[in-house]
């Protein structure tokens, strides 16, 4: 059994199944449909609709080798590059060879990718790939596209069975430590209302990315790392958790926005936007030979140094000069974003600053998407597979989540060939053993963001990590005096959501900590210089025996 687990009522209801996939993006989705295929029955628990994830908002496009000339070799160097010297190159070679016949798939499945007047897939180049490797769906409708194929898919399968609204908690294990089912909580009415158990013979957890642990997030409400919590609970290692890639360009709403925040394309920048401050000062200019084409973290970082300098919330992208017609004929999306905010790019300056937009880190696994607690699996956002290193390569993630789904898929069907995926006794009621965490109050979620954008963004130090675990650890003191004397927080969404978002930010900051140079999206102010000699190494996380997150840096 974990040791620690949420608290929240006993299970009132219990069901059975296979496998159960947490989370409905691309990677839950595909592992579903690909364990139905293999004969196993496949339960997906989804915390929202089923298309509320990431997914369904990326814009770019899926990145494989499909075109003239290209070569998953080449896949392989980009991705390498990208990932600053922590790549696993056995995963990226997974991904680059596998990645091609996962699109296929992909469209077996029914993704209309965009194509040519001869059917051929349209592909295009995007930041750090030199080949044109970018399948893409709707212009720049690639995940609505993907999602509404995959939904569509597992709809129309009686053999796989869906529950939405349904918040998933904890791990259950049976006596050998094998993962066995999980609890959730289910907002809905009927049999299967409140805290209730799923038992399974394999969990595979892919709950996406963790986002909503920033002020300013490029990602979904839905997006607050709970799979990580659940794994970090549960005993699993999770690994290079401070890589946060944070997109450069995002619309500023204003002092009090939080959550999820348009994002303005870097092709906007790339069709000749430029990047400006209060005065009209292009401040790109001199910091980079691109300028405001420059990599997002190098543009990330010189418009969050400018912000300090200048003590502003913002800067600002002018790209007035287009005129309406090309706005309106290039950037329809973006401009009619703008708009519903109330600013008009074709006549005014457009206010950006740079959020939350990609977890590079994640639950350890290995090529077949197992983690290190027996029979618990993590596949998309959530896991680290080792492909993207420090820095993800443009592209890569959605195409992470096909080609390890698949692979998690085969693992589950050899298994179940092999007689290695037998039933798994669970004690649902001796589960609640585990030490039951206090629960933070709902306001708390706020706090941990400001926190953890103040302190643990774009750019960070030993003194501002320091600052921001102290103001987590405070957050967490007044959750256990509430507990004690008597005043907890109910068990509810808003309190589960902002105790995990609470549990994902203290293992962040603490990996962050530890990692004194600065590498791929991790920037550090007080160790600007990357370090091969101690530093070409993983930050692995685990819980204390106290339930605190301890990161400890692997031996080379
Ligand atoms: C604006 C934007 C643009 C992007 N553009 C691109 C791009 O062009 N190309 C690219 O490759 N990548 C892009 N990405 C990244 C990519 O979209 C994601 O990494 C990918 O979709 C993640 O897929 P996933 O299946 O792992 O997770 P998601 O699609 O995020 O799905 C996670 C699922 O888990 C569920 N869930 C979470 N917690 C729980 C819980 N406790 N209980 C039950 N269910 C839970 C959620 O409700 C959701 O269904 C973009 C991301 C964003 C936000």
């Amino acid at each position: 059994m974990s040791s620690y687990r949420l608290t929240a009522p006993a299970p009132g209801w219990t069901t059975t199944t296979d496998v159960v996939v947490v989370g409905s993006g691309v990677a839950g989705l595909t592992v579903a449909l690909n364990a139905r295929k293999a004969g196993l029955r496949a339960m997906v628990v989804t915390k929202a609709m089923l298309d509320d994830g990431s997914t369904r908002w990326a814009q770019g496009g899926i990145a494989a080798a499909l075109g003239p000339g290209d070569t998953p070799e080449q896949h392989l160097a980009d991705t390498l590059v990208a990932g600053a010297g922590l790549c696993d190159e056995e995963a990226v070679r997974t991904l680059v060879t596998e990645g091609p016949d996962a699109v296929r798939h992909l469209i077996a499945t029914g993704a209309a990718f965009d194509q040519d007047a001869d059917g051929e897939i349209l592909l295009t180049r995007e930041g750090g790939h030199h080949r044109r490797r970018i399948a893409h769906a709707g212009g720049d409708a690639t995940g609505a596209e993907i999602s509404r194929a995959l939904v569509e898919a597992v709809r129309s399968d009686p053999g796989v069975e869906l529950i939405e609204h349904a918040l998933v908690l904890d791990l259950l294990t049976d006596a050998d430590g094998h993962a066995a089912g999980l609890t959730l909580h289910v907002m809905g009415e009927g049999q299967r209302d409140g805290v209730g158990a799923i038992r399974s013979r394999a969990v595979v957890l892919a709950t996406g990315g963790m986002g909503q642990v920033f002020s300013a997030t490029t990602n979904p409400a839905v997006s607050t790392g709970d799979g990580v919590a659940l794994a970090l609970r549960a005993g699993a290692e999770v690994t290079d958790l401070e890589f946060v890639q944070f997109h450069p360009t995002v619309l500023w709403l204003g002092p009090d926005a939080e959550g999820q925040q348009p994002l303005v394309s870097e092709a906007v920048r790339g069709e000749g936007a430029y990047l400006v401050d209060a005065d009209g000062v292009r401040f790109m200019v001199g910091q980079h030979e691109l300028a405001e084409l420059a990599p997002r973290d190098i543009v990330a970082k010189a418009i969050t140094r400018r912000m300090e300098q200048r003590g502003t919330e913002h800067m600002y992208l002018d790209g007035r000069h287009f005129g309406a017609a090309m706005w309106a004929e290039r950037f329809p999306t973006i401009l009619a974003s703008c708009r519903s905010h109330g600013i008009d790019p074709v006549t005014e300056l457009i206010p950006v600053a740079p959020a939350a937009h990609y977890a590079s880190g994640g639950i350890r696994t290995d090529l077949s998407g197992r983690t290190t607690v027996p029979g618990l699996y993590a596949c998309g956002e959530v896991a680290c597979t080792g492909v993207h290193g420090a820095n993800r390569l443009a592209s890569n993630s959605l195409l992470e989540g096909l080609v390890f789904a698949e692979r998690i898929a085969a693992d589950l069907a050899a298994r179940s060939r092999a007689g290695d995926l037998p039933e798994r006794t669970v004690d649902v009621a001796g589960a609640r053993a585990a030490h039951a965490v206090p629960l933070l109050a709902p306001e708390s979620r706020a706090d941990v963001q400001r926190l953890m954008s103040r302190g643990a963004g774009v750019l960070r130090s030993a003194a501002s990590m320091a600052a921001t675990a102290a103001g987590l650890a405070g957050l967490a003191a007044d959750a256990r005096t509430h507990a004690t004397e008597e005043k907890p927080a109910d068990p509810r969404v808003e309190t589960w959501e902002a105790t995990n978002l609470h549990l994902v930010a203290t293992a962040l900051v603490a990996a962050a900590a530890l990692r004194a140079e600065t590498r791929g999206c991790h920037w550090r102010e007080d160790f600007p210089e990357r370090d091969d000699a101690h530093w070409r190494r993983h930050v692995v996380t685990t819980l204390a025996a106290d339930g605190t997150p301890v990161g400890t840096v692997e031996p080379q």
